[in-house]
């Protein structure tokens, strides 16, 4: 059933939003994903979803601050977090987007789940680890996924996994177990959107 929702081009751009009273009702369930800047984010909804363009690179002027919403079937939403980690981004701009954020993770009722993102070569950084706290003071339960998995060796990929779990172990919003995806490749992608 939960796979179905995702045949056909279920899933549409709602809106972007920048403020709290900007959410739309929170009648359907929703799940958010979030990651550092470039991790491969707009890739996976495209590909979950099987609309190319439907997130748009997280570049994209004026789309940065924003969070997105995506519509899927008529039941869910699916919420595209602004990436972070923008080591040149003006102070202000970095504070006011955290304080959407926590007022998001920590107020939104029908949120069940946030899908952490981790590039499969570069594993838990510094800013991922602040997230994840921010996951764990909201009692956001979250899982990793991880991206570009066709970009490393298996051996390789084995390391990094051990460097996630090992991070994971620290919080206790997170889920044991790691989704391995590429997008590039359409891997973990069924398994992706069973969880959702
Ligand atoms: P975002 O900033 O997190 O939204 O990242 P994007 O989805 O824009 O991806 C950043 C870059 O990584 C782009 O050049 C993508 O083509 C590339 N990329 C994303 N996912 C994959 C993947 O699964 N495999 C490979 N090889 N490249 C990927």
């Amino acid at each position: 059933k939960g796979r179905k929702m995702f045949v056909g081009s279920n899933a549409d751009f709602l809106k972007g939003v920048v403020a709290m009273n900007g959410l739309p009702g929170d009648d359907r369930v929703e799940v958010c994903f979030a990651g550092r800047s470039n991790v491969g984010k707009s890739s996976l909804i495209n590909a979950l979803t099987g609309r190319k363009g439907l997130a748009r690179a997280s570049n994209t002027p004026g789309r940065t601050q924003e969070i997105n919403y995506f519509t899927l079937a008529e039941s869910h939403y699916l919420v595209d977090l602004p990436g972070y980690g923008f080591a040149n981004a003006p102070l202000p701009v970095i504070e006011k987007w955290q304080k959407l954020l926590k007022q998001y993770l920590s107020g939104r009722v029908s949120l069940r789940r946030a899908f952490v993102l981790i590039d499969s070569r570069h594993g838990v950084k510094a800013v991922d680890n602040e997230i994840m706290s921010l996951l764990d003071s909201s009692a956001v339960t979250f899982q990793v996924v991880m991206t570009k998995a066709d970009k490393v060796k298996d051996k390789d990929r084995e390391k990094t996994l051990d460097q996630v779990r090992e991070a994971l172990s620290k919080h206790p919003a997170a889920f044991p177990e790691l989704v391995v995806t590429s997008s590039e490749k359409g891997w973990g992608l069924p398994t992706l959107r069973a969880l959702i």
